[in-house]
């Protein structure tokens, strides 16, 4: 046991020589200084909203704690400097060194973000952060931010989310035609094709529209989102699951001129506290939901129910054939979505035997 320890030993001190000699050269030292950086951040959220938006506060927050005050972050919510919808398009041109939103938003401008928030009957919480941290997922997001001068990281999760407030019930396909819901990304698209009318509102908008009967439905996180916003007031059927937004990562974004005038170490501590944010965020609504949702099943004014089998299948199948005629039509798609849909195939066959084995015969 002892010669085995020596000879550990040995390895590990030849490994280091080589690395102190591999790093003699002053070029190649890590980049650390004492220069201060004052950042803005803008965001696609209310102010200090529960959950996305106080995950950048705390994201700022901690920036600037574990970098002793080198790295300090303003957050400005939607509204505030840029509107909601225009967070992508301030990175992009350096008005403002970083946002926070999520990246189905740039639908229309750069259709293959949607992969890195949510695709409807897409990954979940899990096997996104496995996708982008370990399976090429970031790779692949860095080259299609590349031409916008932006530098993406997974920010923050919510977790699969609900289908929805409905101020009608849903009790087959047929039903959704002629619905006007609030619904982003694809999940608006799949919706379209159903029947609907789905429309793009920032989340301070939606209580209100949906009160005055200017939208039929919504779908904006889960319980303790939905219920800060009172969605609960305005409609009474809430739907699940979130079939839309089964596990959607939120985005920080950083100009690229302003991430490479960071030292390294700075650039470090901000990937590992997006990082952190994105397991905190998880928790959080993991939390909030659980508590939130007692408080909507106990209320009688509400219905918590499942969409109707065949209603979600209409949907998936619409989905897979609205994602093979976006990727036949666009390269830049195609080049995301072969890769994502060939890692949630791998996925899921592990998925099944895990998550879902053990959460169908636990209660
Ligand atoms: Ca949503």
């Amino acid at each position: 046991m002892k010669r085995r320890e020596f000879v550990g030993g040995v390895a590990a001190t030849a490994g280091l020589a080589a690395c102190t000699k591999t790093g003699s050269n002053a070029s190649d030292a890590p980049r650390t200084n004492q220069q201060r950086f004052e950042w803005s951040c803008v965001t696609s959220w209310p102010p200090k909203f529960p959950g996305l938006g106080m995950a950048v506060e705390n994201l700022a927050t901690r920036l600037d704690r574990a970098s002793g005050g080198r790295l300090k972050i303003k957050v400005y919510g939607g509204g505030e400097l840029v509107p909601p919808f225009e967070v992508f398009d301030a990175v992009s041109r350096g008005a403002v060194e970083m946002g926070h939103d999520a990246s189905y938003y740039h639908k229309g401008k750069v259709d293959a973000a949607q992969f890195f928030t949510a695709i409807p009957f897409g990954m979940n919480y899990m096997e996104l952060n496995a996708w982008i941290y370990y399976g090429g997922g970031h790779k692949l997001w860095r080259e299609l931010y590349q031409p916008f001068n932006l530098v993406p990281f997974l920010c923050g999760n919510t977790g699969v989310q609900m289908g929805g407030w409905f101020n009608r019930e849903i009790k087959s396909v047929a039903d959704l035609k002629g619905l006007k819901m609030r619904i982003p990304g694809l999940g608006g698209e799949v919706l379209r094709r159903a029947g609907g009318t789905p429309v793009t509102l920032p989340g301070a908008e939606i209580f209100t529209s949906l009160q005055t009967g200017a939208i039929d439905a919504t779908e904006w996180v889960g319980p303790y989102n939905d219920v800060s916003f009172g969605l609960h007031k305005a409609a009474k059927y809430y739907y699940y699951p979130g079939w839309q937004e089964p596990g959607p990562g939120l985005e920080c974004i950083i100009n690229r001129e302003a991430w490479e005038s960071l030292p390294d170490d700075l650039q470090s501590l901000v990937e590992i506290t997006c990082q952190a944010i994105t397991t905190d965020m998880a928790a959080e609504y993991s939390h909030g939901n659980a508590n939130s949702l007692q408080q909507l099943v106990a209320d009688p004014t509400v219905d918590v129910r499942p969409f109707p089998a065949d209603v979600l299948q209409h949907l998936k199948s619409i989905a897979r054939n609205l994602v093979e005629e976006l990727a036949a039509k666009d390269p830049t798609f195609a080049k995301i979505s072969k890769p994502y849909y060939e890692y949630l195939a791998k996925m899921e066959a592990n998925t099944r035997i895990s998550e879902r084995a053990y959460l169908d015969t636990r209660l």
